[in-house]
């Protein structure tokens, strides 16, 4: 069984559009693919319209959370969620809620840019994502398109979308969060805990508090994960109940991995991971 759990499709910041995500799913000779955009579910149906014979589909998405200790800094963190019902009133209006704001901080991010003499325009970057909600990657893209740096990676810099001219965008409480995808029927995954490169991460002895909140599973197996770092998430996932996933966070053609790269979740821990969901069900094509 091949399995990957976390991708994304051009519903948000990858480069391929939901079924072509599913083509290239089942010419990877995965079994299971669960699509994670950001912040929405807009790639479910198309998703499902072009689901090849065989494959199975898992509706997810990817939300965007702050988890914060007393008065300290909030540290942003990925909710992998799966099989929720996307019309739960509370969790379909903190997703809208996310999208909007991903729209506001996506033009003050370029007006920034602007000001500095950056040849890019807001109408460029909505241009490229296409009625996506705004990320970064949009931007990095229209920076790529100006010359102005040479790849993604180099976007991310510290120079550019990885600090300068980063604003933070009004991400979802992480126990509100949990709260409202088991309310939808959902299950959860703690996205890249331990992705130090992208920021300030989670401590451990918090990741025990978001389990005893619900969360259902933990990734262990991800591209900014260090050999080392992945043997401590499994170790993690142990001591705190966790269900242990590895998966490619697929983004088309501006990432390094292929779909089904880094797909080291096994049959079992997929089904011990969804048995608690009621929000919908996974659909084999
Ligand atoms: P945003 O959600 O708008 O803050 O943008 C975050 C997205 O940018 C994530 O989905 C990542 O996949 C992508 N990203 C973050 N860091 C990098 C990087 N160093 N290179 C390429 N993409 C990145
Ligand atoms: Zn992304
Ligand atoms: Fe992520
Ligand atoms: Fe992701």
């Amino acid at each position: 069984m091949r399995i990957d759990l976390h991708t994304h499709s051009t519903a948000s910041d990858g480069t391929l559009p939901p079924g072509q995500v599913m083509t290239r799913a089942a010419e990877a000779k995965l079994d299971i693919i669960a699509l994670t955009d950001h912040d929405t579910t807009a790639g479910w149906e198309p998703a499902i319209q072009a689901l090849p014979p065989g494959l199975t589909f898992v509706p997810g998405a990817e939300l965007s959370c702050y988890w914060q200790s007393g008065g300290g800094p909030r540290i942003s963190l990925h909710l992998l969620a799966y099989l929720f019902d996307p019309s739960h009133p509370g969790l379909s209006a903190e997703l809208a809620r996310v999208c909007a704001s991903r729209e506001t901080r996506g033009e003050q991010m370029v007006k920034r840019l602007v000001t500095d003499d950056v040849p890019i325009s807001w109408a460029q970057v909505k241009r490229l994502a296409a009625g996506a909600p705004i990320g970064r990657p949009h931007i990095g893209a229209a920076l790529i398109a100006a010359g102005v740096v040479t790849d993604m990676e180099a976007a991310f810099g510290s120079q550019w979308l990885g600090e300068r001219y980063r604003i933070e965008k009004a991400d979802i409480e992480v126990f509100t969060a949990l709260k409202l995808v088991r309310e939808a029927g959902g299950v959860t995954v703690f996205a890249h805990p331990k992705a130090t490169k992208r920021g300030r991460t989670v401590p451990d002895e918090a990741i025990g508090a978001l389990a005893d909140a619900g969360l259902t599973g933990i990734e262990a197996d991800h591209a900014d994960h260090t050999a080392g770092v992945r043997a401590h998430v499994r170790q993690l996932a142990d001591r705190y109940g966790l269900v242990p996933i590895g998966s490619s966070d697929f983004h088309g053609d501006h990432k390094k991995l292929g779909i089904g790269d880094n797909a080291t979740t096994t049959f079992a821990d997929y089904q011990r991971l969804i048995a608690g969901a009621t929000g919908r069900t996974p659909v084999t094509g």
